[in-house]
């Protein structure tokens, strides 16, 4: 008899004990599934190990995906596809208060009315950066396509031809004016853009003057742009708004092997009237867009409908307001992304050294080099300490992601590089490794 009733019951799959490790809401979905799946294609012989042997490898495939830390070792601090910065758990735990009961979000203390969500963040963002008012919003992206679509919609934005960027994830700047209802006015060429271009595109139809920082890419060669600075005074001589995308940029306490010719957002503020950048890149908080700029500017964005879209949730705020506290106190050892980018060559080999002597594998310490990622300082790197090991990279590379450990393959050596990985790390990277079927 080829019945269906050859099938376990899903009771039976769920409870067995091999299935014993895995969570039960996922045992019991994907027993339903898996047997479903077999009786539509059953051929008149079904066995229970066969079945359970397909449950599981749906499970593995459901938990690998899921959301999970893993080891930054590829060097790289900024790194989009793992989660930009990290926050510091000190940090974490101050915003944990606020986040884990009713704030004062959206409500006066003083008066008992309602209060603005952004007024926090606004008052320690004046002293940190000495700017006249800011917003925040959900991203970069965002902010860009805000102040836009605010300041110069119907009208013309001008470019330089030099600066119409695309970063990572599809985010072209002349498809996002576009979107945001603005008309591209494009001037000078790929490589050389100079202040008459700016000139002379100056018409009836503009509205504002855009500089954007190049982020993911350099020009070597003959190439010039213009300043900040200049832009900022031809567009003040000709009524216009000048907005500066500065991608990522610096606040304070960065290695100045990395700041050299990188805008510093206090500096920039002087020369325009609105600039944005993203939070959890050189920021090193989390995800978001902070506009800074002109109060009257800002305030246009404010009656923006689209703003209301755009809005970030409180536990973004608590997030930013402990990093921009952790900026004034100078307390920069909390920000993860300058700690790590501002460490020593020395302890990057202490690190190093600390692993190396712990694994049972044999691995090689070299210097080398690291990029610091997130679409910010394409042309520069920092002095790094690497574990390399020796055996086909390729492999090793694989083995490694196995155990949540990401590293790069480097002259055809499987490396870890030890600028992006944290102290608190190292005995968790020492136990992986010794783990590590090789
Ligand atoms: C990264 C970047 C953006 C996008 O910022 P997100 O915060 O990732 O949305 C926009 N413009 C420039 C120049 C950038 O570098």
């Amino acid at each position: 008899m080829n019945s269906l009733r050859a099938f376990p019951q899903i009771q039976s799959l769920v409870q067995d004990e091999s299935l014993k490790a895995y969570p039960f809401y996922l045992k019991s979905h994907f027993s339903k599934l898996v047997v479903a799946r077999l009786k539509k294609n059953f051929k008149g012989q079904i066995d229970k190990d066969t079945i359970l042997k397909e449950i599981k490898k749906e499970l593995d495939v459901f938990l690998r995906k899921d959301f999970q830390s893993v080891i930054n070792a590829s060097g790289v601090v900024i790194h989009t596809n793992l989660g930009r910065s990290v926050i510091d758990e000190s940090l974490f735990e101050a915003c944990k208060k606020s986040i884990c009961s009713y704030s004062n979000l959206e409500f006066d203390l003083q008066n008992g009315k309602r209060g603005s969500r952004y007024g926090a963040l606004l008052d320690k963002f004046k002293i940190l950066f000495e700017c006249e008012d800011a917003l925040i919003v959900n991203n970069n992206a965002a902010a860009v396509f805000l102040v836009l679509n605010s300041l110069a919609f119907a009208k013309e934005v001008i470019s330089s031809r030099g600066e119409l960027v695309e970063i990572g994830g599809g985010f072209r700047m002349p498809e996002v004016i576009k979107a945001a209802g603005v008309k591209l006015c494009e001037v000078g060429t790929s490589n050389k853009t100079h202040l008459k271009d700016y000139e002379n595109a100056i018409c009836e139809e503009s509205a504002l003057i855009l500089k954007t920082h190049r982020s993911n890419f350099s020009i070597q060669g003959f190439h010039s742009e213009v300043s900040i600075e200049d832009l900022g005074v031809l567009a003040k001589k000709n009524e216009l708004i000048s907005y500066y995308d500065l991608g990522s940029s610096w606040c304070e306490n960065l290695n100045t092997k990395l700041t050299k010719n990188e805008p510093q957002v206090k500096k920039i503020l002087k020369y325009c009237d609105i600039l944005s950048f993203s939070a959890d890149k050189l920021f090193g908080s989390v995800q978001a867009g902070i506009i800074l700029g002109k109060k009257e500017l800002i305030e246009k964005l404010r009656k923006n409908q689209l703003l209301r879209m755009l809005r970030v949730d409180k536990t973004t705020l608590a997030f930013l307001n402990e990093t921009t506290r952790a900026y004034l106190e100078k307390d920069y050892d909390k920000i993860t992304t300058l700690r790590l980018l501002n460490d020593e060559l020395a302890h990057l080999e202490n690190k190093a050294l600390k692993v190396q002597k712990n694994i049972k594998i044999k691995s090689i310490l070299k210097t080398s080099k690291s990029l610091v990622g997130g679409g910010s300082m394409p042309d520069k790197s920092l002095d790094t300490c690497i574990l390399a090991f020796e055996g086909n990279a390729l492999i090793l590379q694989e083995k490694f992601r196995e155990k949540n450990i990401i590293g790069r393959i480097e002259n055809d050596f499987f490396v870890l590089d030890f600028r992006s990985i944290r102290e608190n790390e190292l005995d968790s990277l020492i136990l992986k490794i010794n783990e590590l079927d090789l």
